[in-house]
């Protein structure tokens, strides 16, 4: 069932020579009772697709559907929308409930209903105590809970958050990704949540629709998106990878050092092509020795990160490979600088990316 679906939207800034293409021919999907993240770096248009869904702006081209209908030319006041912003814009002068109830009054709701509805939302982001405070006396974690309470009030559809944790600090900010969750697990209502943040969209969301210069460069789970990134940009944007040309030869990839490796999902027009392969730092496998059926490689650089410790290997062919190896409880990690050893890469371990 989908709540909201953007079809080759097309956003265009400015004319001629100094026109920017927010965003390129962006088509997405976002089911009903969704978790989904719009994840990017500055600058890549999430902000405009949010906009363009709220209403705030309209496509240069494309469409905006929510249940199925058409809402392109729906002004934002018509749209069953809310939105979170990062500044929270919540009104100093007001109390924390004024705040809560402000857009079911400005829907000219009955007096008892905007009471009773701004109770169950201060009771859900847990700030009953704080009902009768002015928001200027608040934390900067209080004041995101308002915002989040005050757009949930009048029970949108769709809830839009654009990067609504970022001004928090490390502590706080984690504290707010398990109540989001909650919030939306309990209310049911779709969210579109907008960060520049791979460990908050991993941890957080049901689907992620990662963007960049404009578009979705893949849409799928976390765990899709993290062990089967299509391309470069998504594997090193989201975790760390390590990338190595080869050659597809015979149905497996073979890399400048001569040894082949098997891989997935290749057809018979891959024969010959050049390609890219991806491999995470903890997919990496080390033997002590050369072995017959590894890799043989040489260790350059030991770096200690507490849990892991990242190995850097370089291959004979000069090309170089991060492995992440669990450390030790104690002692080093058994290897040195200089050791010779063999890596080994399991085919599940190995993708192939296209451009
Ligand atoms: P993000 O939210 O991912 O950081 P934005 O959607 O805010 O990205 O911006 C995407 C691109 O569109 C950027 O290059 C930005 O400078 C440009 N842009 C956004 N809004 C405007 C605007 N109102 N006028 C001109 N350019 C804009
Ligand atoms: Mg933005």
């Amino acid at each position: 069932d989908i709540a909201v679906e953007a079809r080759n939207a097309v956003k265009t800034f400015g004319q001629g020579d100094h026109a920017v293409r927010a965003l390129d021919d962006v088509s997405v999907t976002i089911r009903k009772g969704e978790f989904f993240t719009l994840l990017g770096p500055s600058g890549c248009g999430k902000t405009t697709l949010l906009r363009l869904i709220a209403g705030f702006e309209m496509p240069t081209g494309g469409q905006i559907l929510l249940d199925g209908a058409d809402i392109t030319d729906l002004p934002p006041n018509k749209r069953p929308v809310n939105t979170v912003f990062q500044s929270y814009a919540l009104f100093p002068h007001l109390t924390v409930a004024e705040n809560v109830g402000f857009g079911l009054e400005m829907l000219n709701r009955p007096k008892a209903e905007v009471r009773q509805t701004t109770e169950r939302m201060l009771a859900l982001v847990k700030l009953e105590a704080l009902a009768g405070r002015k928001t200027s006396q608040l934390s900067g974690g209080q004041q995101q809970r308002v915002a989040l309470a005050r757009a949930l009030a009048p029970q949108p559809k769709v809830l839009l958050l654009d990067e609504p944790l970022s001004a928090l600090d490390l502590k706080l900010r984690k504290e707010m990704q398990t109540e989001l969750k909650r919030l939306q697990h309990e209310t049911g209502i779709t969210f579109i949540f907008v960060t520049h943040d791979q460990e908050e969209a991993l941890t957080m969301s049901d689907r992620i629709g990662v963007m960049s210069a404009g578009k979705i460069q893949q849409i799928g789970s976390p765990r899709d998106i993290y062990t089967r990134p299509v391309n470069r940009f998504v594997a090193s944007f989201i975790g760390e990878s390590n990338f190595l040309p080869a050659t597809i030869v015979q149905g497996a990839a073979r890399l400048g050092s001569g040894h082949s490796l098997a891989v997935e999902g290749l057809t018979p027009v891959d024969e010959g092509r050049k390609v890219t392969l991806a491999v995470r730092p903890e997919q990496v496998r080390l033997t002590a020795e050369d072995e017959a059926d590894t890799i043989r490689a040489t260790v350059r650089d030991l770096v200690y990160f507490g849990t892991d410790t990242h190995c850097h290997l370089m291959l004979s062919d000069g090309e170089e490979v991060v492995a992440r190896l669990q450390s030790p409880a104690s002692g080093d990690a058994g290897l040195s600088e200089g050791q010779i050893v063999g890596l080994r890469l399991a085919p599940g371990a190995v993708q192939v990316l296209g451009d």
